[in-house]
């Protein structure tokens, strides 16, 4: 089963050890949707990864048997691979996913460069006037700011990953571990849970739990 190995940062066929399976009858053949999980050994490292499929139909092979067709598998455990909240608007999903993907095959300078990016696309998403494509990371930083969007600690954080995805985007000596790219990821992770995320959450608490005006 073909898997991401976090200790080997690469696509793995993974051993199976072992499969929980639930929601799907193969002896029924129901529709119903189903998952299975894994647990399985990475085949060069030997580490034990889980990983989580979903059921994704049914197809008859060569002899004419039913045969279960499920979806990539996703590595749930160690280091789970990004499950991003359907309240982040989906161009800025798309830059984060393309910096985990850089994460996991240990290109740094990429990771920082597309971190960079989806900070940008939240910058543009919530830029008032004029053209939104028009405007740059640092402006849109400060806009953030200055509507409060962010706070003073989010708005730090945004500071220093400008600087760096400057760093990464433009010809540069500059070397990126995997630390850092690691820690300027999860700033854009935390950032957009607070703008996005926990905004929405928020909004809707506040919806539920606020006495209702009635008007005498
Ligand atoms: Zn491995």
């Amino acid at each position: 089963m073909l898997v991401d190995c976090h200790q080997c940062r690469a696509r793995v066929d993974g051993n199976i050890k072992g499969t929980v399976q639930r929601g799907y009858d193969p002896a029924e053949q129901s529709e119903a949707e189903g998952f299975r999980v894994s647990l399985l050994s990475c085949p060069v490292c030997d580490e034990p990864i889980l990983g989580y499929q979903n059921w994704a139909g049914e197809k008859r092979d060569w002899n004419g048997d039913h045969e279960t067709v499920w979806s990539p598998a996703r590595r749930v455990w160690p280091s789970p691979e990004l499950m991003l909240s359907a309240s982040i608007p989906a161009e800025i999903q798309t830059s984060l996913l393309e910096a985990q993907k850089c994460l996991t095959v240990a290109a740094y300078i990429a990771s920082v460069a597309m971190t960079g990016r989806a900070l940008e696309a939240i910058g543009r998403h919530f830029h008032m006037g004029g053209k939104p494509d028009k405007l740059m990371l640092g402006a849109g930083i400060d806009e953030l700011h200055k509507n409060k969007i962010i706070d003073e600690r989010l708005y730090e954080w945004s500071r220093a990953l400008h600087l760096n995805r400057n760093l990464a985007a433009h010809a540069s000596s500059e070397i990126f571990g995997q630390e850092d790219a690691e820690d300027l990821f999860n700033f854009a992770s935390a950032i957009c849970d607070y703008v996005f995320v926990l905004s929405d959450k928020f909004h809707k608490f506040k919806n539920r739990r606020e006495p209702k005006v009635t008007k005498d």
